[in-house]
């Protein structure tokens, strides 16, 4: 089995604020070697369970989180942006997916961090489905018959893959209280956790998440100038004054005019 193991840093364990995931502030070299730890430990319980390749995608800001001098062998490590598939690149060679760090879309309450893509985005809909990272991610492997078998982040991340995908294996590494406060659980046992939940991760039979074609996204952002300018995607048309549709037959497509109209931050 070929494993994709997708990273973000929102909900890595321990982080509650946007200065543990900003490059710069002080408080993201911690955060980015616990990342790291996190990540190794989805690697082990990958190779535990009979992965037969390991890539690791580095998907958080500019994808230039992850520690290579400490990454596990023989895991191999996609760094930098933009990437043609972006947050799930790699998914192209990949039958199993994990997702480690995530966090829940735009709005959630008791969320660490929430948001979808950037902080403009108020939501996202595919087939009037509301998705966020987790969902615009999970559609894009299941068209390349790949499916999410693994999920790690804070309770509401959790619950928002497990009511879209169904029962995978899931490690809850910290409760929020708020979108910035939250009960955690010390690294040391959330590393144990994801190697073994990894590890059944391989065996678990979940279908992948296919969209029906066509696919009709939908896109609210914060002020009607962002829609403005996001209609320059080519076919997009304005649905109301901050809300924008475009509608493809690929998921590919489909998450190409997303980054394309959520603007050029994230990878
Ligand atoms: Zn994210």
């Amino acid at each position: 089995m070929r494993v994709l193991i997708a990273v973000d840093m929102e909900g890595i364990s321990g982080v509650v604020h946007w200065d543990h995931v900003k490059p710069g502030h002080f408080e993201y070299a911690r955060f980015r070697e616990i990342m790291t730890e996190e990540v190794n430990a989805a690697i082990d319980g990958a190779l535990d369970g009979g992965a037969s390749s390991v890539v690791v995608t580095d998907g958080h800001n500019d994808g230039h989180n992850i520690l290579i001098e400490k990454l596990h062998a023989p895991a191999r490590l996609n760094s930098g942006s933009p990437a043609p598939l972006s947050m799930v690149e790699g998914v192209q060679q990949a039958e199993v997916v994990f997702f480690i760090g995530y966090h829940a879309r735009a709005n959630t309450p008791e969320a660490i961090l929430c948001h979808t893509w950037t902080d403009q985005v108020r939501g996202a809909w595919l087939n009037d489905q509301e998705v966020g990272e987790i969902g615009l991610n999970a559609a894009v492997c299941g068209s390349f018959g790949a499916h999410v078998s693994l999920i790690t982040g804070d309770r509401a991340a959790v619950q928002e893959a497990i009511d879209l995908l169904g029962p995978i294996e899931a490690v809850v590494v910290k409760t929020a209280r708020g979108r910035m406060s939250a009960e955690c659980l010390a690294v040391e046992e959330t590393r144990t956790a994801i190697r073994h939940a990894a590890a059944h991760a391989m065996v678990r039979q979940v279908p992948p998440l296919i969209i029906s074609a066509p696919i009709r996204l939908r896109v609210e952002l914060t002020r009607p100038d962002q829609i403005d300018r996001a209609l320059r995607v080519p076919s997009s048309k304005r649905v109301a004054g901050v809300a924008i549709e475009w509608t493809g037959d690929d998921m590919v497509s489909v998450y190409h005019a997303f980054r394309a109209i959520a603007g050029p931050a994230g990878s």
